[in-house]
């Protein structure tokens, strides 16, 4: 039998297909209107947790903390516990939407400027005709601030996608999901600005040989500071291998 959840560096991911993860999301939450808490995490989210104490509590109350990005995977063989796949962010943000349309779901999303949520906004109505926009908001606003949270709780949505980028999104979902009743909530990281076509996904063949993160980095080469986490990251793995 496939463990449930692989550890790495003490952050439990789920070891579930894509798939799976819809299909349960859908079936135990959305449908029956529960709770969940959804973390996209990738080795720059895990390396964090190690330093930011309330960053690493905030991670304990997930629901489901999925491997998104390869690094994730690779760490998994390195521990000789592989997790099944990789469940890139944006993929499963795409397949909530996609399952939001199918059931005709209320939707709510929260980040990513102004200009380029209007854009995202635009797609997402184009694209998924029969799901219900319950609302969004951008994401430039102060954590204090109580207008998205009071929204959310008016609106009701069944899927609130929250782009405020890491640590930041999680911290403003554990802190604000206790106010609502029912809800999906996922950090989704950049994945609004894909969604806008602000920023490119990586052609597949660039997926396929797991070089998206090389991509991504030639298109917003000021990511390159973030990237030097990833050898601190495989070394950290190596070194509590045992
Ligand atoms: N963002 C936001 N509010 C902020 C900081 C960031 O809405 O205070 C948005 C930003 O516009 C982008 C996303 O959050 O749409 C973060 O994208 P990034 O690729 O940096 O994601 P990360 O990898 O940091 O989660």
């Amino acid at each position: 039998m496939q463990k449930e959840s692989i550890d790495i560096l003490n952050i439990p991911f789920v070891n579930k297909t894509k798939d799976d993860i819809v299909h349960d999301l859908y079936n135990q939450y959305l449908k029956e209107e529960k709770k969940a808490f959804i973390v996209t995490a990738n080795p720059e989210i895990v390396m964090r947790a190690r330093t930011d104490t309330d960053y690493l509590y905030t991670l304990s109350k997930a629901d489901y903390i999925v491997p998104d990005g390869i690094g994730v995977v690779i760490a998994s063989r390195l521990k000789k516990q592989p997790l099944i796949e990789r469940v890139p962010g944006f993929e499963l943000m795409e397949e909530l939407l996609a399952v939001s349309n199918e059931h005709r779901l209320r939707v709510y999303i929260v980040g990513a400027k102004p200009e380029v949520l209007d854009k995202a906004i635009g797609n997402v109505k184009e694209k998924y005709p029969n799901l219900l926009l319950a609302g969004y908001h951008h994401g430039y606003f102060d954590d204090h601030d109580e207008t998205v949270i009071q929204d959310i709780e008016e609106k009701q949505p069944d899927l609130i996608l929250v782009a405020l980028g890491f640590p930041r999104q999680e911290k403003w979902i554990k802190e604000n999901m206790p106010r609502v009743q029912k809800g999906v909530f996922i950090g989704v990281g950049g994945s609004i600005d894909v969604l806008a076509g602000h920023v490119k996904r990586a052609p597949v063949i660039w997926q396929r040989i797991h070089l998206e993160w090389f991509y991504r980095l030639l298109q917003q080469p000021s990511r390159w500071r973030r990237m030097v986490v990833l050898p601190q990251f495989i070394i950290q793995v190596i070194k509590s291998k045992g």
